[in-house]
């Protein structure tokens, strides 16, 4: 008799579905355990009063990598979600009034910038082609290829990373490497801004990171249509059609280990499960404290210092604002200031840098007629046990409304109809991500990426990791690239 082999997948969040249809595609009975009543973890959304809320992500890039998973399992993506290119991509306020809008063609930003600064079109040009001649460098060794795997220091385009260390600037911080490029404020602070991206500080992390603008600026950036929640609906779909079994409002309370080797799951509701395969998806801080509190844990890799976290206003507006576009920036006019307070205070800053999504702009049922749906976010220190929250995020809220009421020449206090907010004790509640850091680890170290955990136990069999806490990082197309990276260590069924 033929035995189909099963694996477990622990959380729904994007690794997880992105192992799970990975899986499955490897003849592997696949069984997806989601502890919330809904599927995507940060990836989800809201709805209050017609307003519809993306939770977590707003940046879409690298669709591709969300694409492959599709056609890997025979089908067209667009049968399941669909996407457009954005242009202009982001509108950036200043506080001393400069308005700097990117643009989708990477020339007509460098103009842009030209325009409204004291740099030159062609230093922004010859920037952006350092990020990606950086990213070129670097993406075989640390987005597509297990960094814990020996084997995999010796390939052509690996040793061709390593032999060019020196450009990668791992040594300099992000901001020095900026202020290199360029002297004029307004462009170090708009450069220094993707550090925010995986919840880093410019000031501290390596210039490495200056890869991420590539993503953006020279790849470019897109928005699902319906929203960012398309994204999940779609992975869902297809996770159904190959015969994967999602099981919500199932927490996973430990697995089962026999011989350092994992053998199955348990949950409240049907006790121990047998599986071939466990795929944690849940943080991997969180997985060894609950899920596997007797095994030894890698300690230095899980005590690394966490990444930041965002609080989140979700406003529905009653009102359409004209300057306003999908992804809008409000600097703050003291950038060292405010990262000061994230990282080493870990406090609030009172004029914090706001970002500004309103998707609305682009899929108009996602308010109602004249109104707009406001993602309203600032980046906040994780919750290190400060006692003064409740306080901070009343302060917070105020410090928003004036600081947008003032740039956007009207005062939005009273145009707030409804409003939902995250925060980092409630991103862990809800997500399961320690100390409600968004992004795990923090990047800032410059061996950040080497101490970010592997995507398998070296001490337990039969054990594996995908998503944002695990190699090779946070967001939506790395948790793809970790799903691949983990699902390629196992053998098929
Ligand atoms: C406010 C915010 C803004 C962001 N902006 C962007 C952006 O613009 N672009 C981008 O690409 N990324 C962005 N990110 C980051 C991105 O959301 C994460 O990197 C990504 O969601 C991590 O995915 P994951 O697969 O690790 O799972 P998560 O999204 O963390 O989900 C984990 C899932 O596992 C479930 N789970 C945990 N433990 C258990 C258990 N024991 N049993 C059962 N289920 C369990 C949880 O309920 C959850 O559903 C943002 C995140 C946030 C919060």
């Amino acid at each position: 008799m033929q035995t189909t082999k099963t694996c477990a997948v622990i959380g729904a969040g994007p690794g997880g579905m992105a192992s799970a249809i990975r899986m499955a595609n490897k003849g592997y009975r696949v069984t997806v355990f989601e502890a919330n009543g809904w599927a995507g973890g940060k990836l989800s959304q809201s709805v209050e009063q017609g307003y519809r809320f993306d939770m977590g992500p707003s940046v879409f890039t690298m669709p591709q990598f969300v694409d492959e998973l599709y056609t890997l399992s025979g089908k067209n993506p667009r049968d399941y979600y669909d996407y457009i290119s954005l242009d202009p991509v982001y509108r950036y306020f200043y506080e001393d009034g400069t308005h700097i809008v990117a643009y989708k063609d990477p020339e007509k930003f460098a103009e842009e910038v030209a325009q409204k600064t004291t740099e030159s079109k062609e230093t922004v040009v010859r920037y952006l082609r350092d990020v990606q001649q950086k990213y070129d460098l670097t993406a075989d060794i640390f987005l597509h290829n297990s960094l814990h795997k020996i084997g995999n220091y010796f390939t052509g385009r690996v040793l061709r990373g390593i032999l060019n260390f020196g450009k990668l600037e791992a040594f300099k911080t992000m901001d020095k490497s900026n202020r290199t490029w360029f002297k004029d404020p307004h462009v170090v602070q708009l450069f220094n801004r993707y550090a925010t991206y995986n919840g880093s500080d410019p000031y501290q992390a390596p210039a490495t990171l200056n890869v991420i603008p590539h993503l953006e600026i020279n790849l470019g950036a897109y928005l699902p249509k319906g929203g960012m929640y398309a994204i999940t609906k779609g992975l869902v779909k297809l996770g159904e059609d190959l015969g994967i079994t999602y099981r919500y409002n199932t927490r996973v309370k430990r697995i089962v280990l026999q011989n350092n080797r994992a053998t199955g799951i348990e949950t409240e509701q049907n006790g121990v499960e047998p599986f071939d395969v466990v795929v944690s998806n849940m943080d991997v801080y969180n997985t060894y404290k609950h899920l596997i509190p007797e095994a030894r844990k890698p300690k230095t890799t899980l005590e690394q210092p966490k990444s930041s976290s965002a609080i989140i206003f979700y406003w529905g507006i009653k009102h359409s604002f004209e300057q306003l576009g999908l992804h809008n920036i409000f600097f703050s006019a003291n950038y060292p200031e405010e990262f000061d307070h994230i990282t080493r205070k870990k406090q609030l800053y009172n004029d914090p840098t706001i970002y500004l999504n309103i998707t609305s702009k682009k899929s108009p049922d996602d308010a109602p007629e004249g109104c707009e749906n406001w993602f309203t976010m600032i980046n906040a220190p994780h919750n290190a046990g400060q006692d003064n929250w409740d306080e901070m995020i009343a302060q917070t809220r105020e410090n928003l409304i004036h600081k947008l009421s003032r740039n956007l020449g009207t005062d939005i206090r009273p145009l707030i109809a409804c409003e939902l907010i995250w925060e980092p004790r409630k991103i862990e509640a809800i997500t399961s991500s320690a100390f409600g850091a968004i992004y795990g680890n923090s990047s800032n170290n410059k061996f950040a990426a080497f101490l970010r955990h592997a995507n398998f136990s070296s001490r337990i069999k039969n054990l594996y990791f995908a998503g944002g806490s695990v190699h090779p990082g946070p967001s939506i197309p790395l948790c793809m690239l970790s799903a691949k990276i983990t699902t390629n260590l196992i053998p098929n069924a």
